[in-house]
């Protein structure tokens, strides 16, 4: 695998494969590499030629100081995973090189900013979308592969795309979860050996829903996943929102697309987790 640090190296190497027809895939992480991410880079190598990962925990999409400090950067590991994978080149920036400055930044992306994830985290989406924007940049993707696990960053992203008219193709892949039903997630390891328990509420109480989905009214059902939450032991639960797939407004049953989403603190670690109830 070859690792590149700047932009203008990374380039420069990505441009010669691109005049020889290779095409290129992309999968943009924050590192901590577990097996949602490398399934991400698992499908860009079914899908194109050449595979491009980036590591870069990016500053200007943690609104919280403290979550940026703690997140975990084991890069060395990192490494040998994507190594054994087989990804062709991995993409690890300082911020220094993403960042000239203090950089200004707003893309209207209307409401879909303050929905969800947006109201709980200011600001969160325009650093997404910034990092996105100069990722794509540097790399020059033919396809991004990002995961459903961030359901709406990934409808923030395609908003981008769409908007800047930027010639990439996105791919939504699937949610990897443990065996027991939680969802992969770099910040698990934030969790004590009893929040690990008290986080599989999240995606039994989605795993309810999806079964019972028929049996009931949508606000009803709301209710009932809410309270299921609620009931757990130190779960401070964000929202639960049975939304219209398409637009993350409230669903309701003629909804073409429904996804429910949730987000919770699970004792100090914020997670979420979603799934698709009717496609
Ligand atoms: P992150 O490193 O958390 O920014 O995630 C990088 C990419 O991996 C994003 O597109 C995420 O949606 C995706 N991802 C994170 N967790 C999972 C998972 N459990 N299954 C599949 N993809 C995931």
């Amino acid at each position: 695998m070859k690792i590149f640090t700047t932009k203008e190296s990374l380039t420069k190497y990505l441009e010669d494969l691109r005049n020889n027809g290779k095409s290129i895939g992309f999968v943009p992480t924050m590192g901590a590499l577990h097996q949602g991410h490398l399934s991400l880079l698992a499908q860009s190598q079914q899908q194109t030629d050449l595979s491009v990962c980036s590591i870069f925990v990016n500053p200007t999409q943690f609104n919280d100081p403290r979550d940026l400090e703690k997140y975990p950067r084991p890069i060395e590991s990192d490494i040998k995973k994507l190594e054994q994978a087989g990804c062709d080149v991995l993409f690890n920036p300082e911020v220094s090189e993403m960042y000239a400055g203090n950089e200004q930044w707003h893309l209207d992306l209307g409401e879909l900013e303050h929905l969800l994830e947006g109201k709980f985290r200011p600001g969160h989406y325009q650093g997404v979308t910034q990092v996105v924007f100069k990722l794509f940049n540097i790399v020059k993707p033919d396809m991004a592969f990002f995961g459903q696990k961030d359901y709406q960053q990934f409808m923030v992203i395609q908003k981008m795309v769409d908007l800047l008219h930027l010639p990439v193709k996105l791919v939504m892949c699937p949610i990897l979860r443990e065996t027991d039903g939680l969802a992969m997630s770099s910040r698990n390891i934030h969790l004590s050996p009893d929040d690990r328990q008290h986080a599989l509420i999240l995606s039994k109480t989605l795993n309810w829903l999806k079964q019972n989905f028929n049996a009931d009214e949508i606000a009803s059902l709301s209710k009932h996943c809410e309270d299921m939450i609620k009931a757990e032991a130190d779960i401070q639960l964000e929202y639960f929102e049975i939304a219209n797939g398409e637009t993350l407004h409230n669903a309701d049953q003629k909804s073409k697309q429904i996804v429910a989403l949730v987000a919770a603190k699970v004792g100090k670690t914020r997670l979420i987790d979603n799934m698709i109830i009717r496609s």
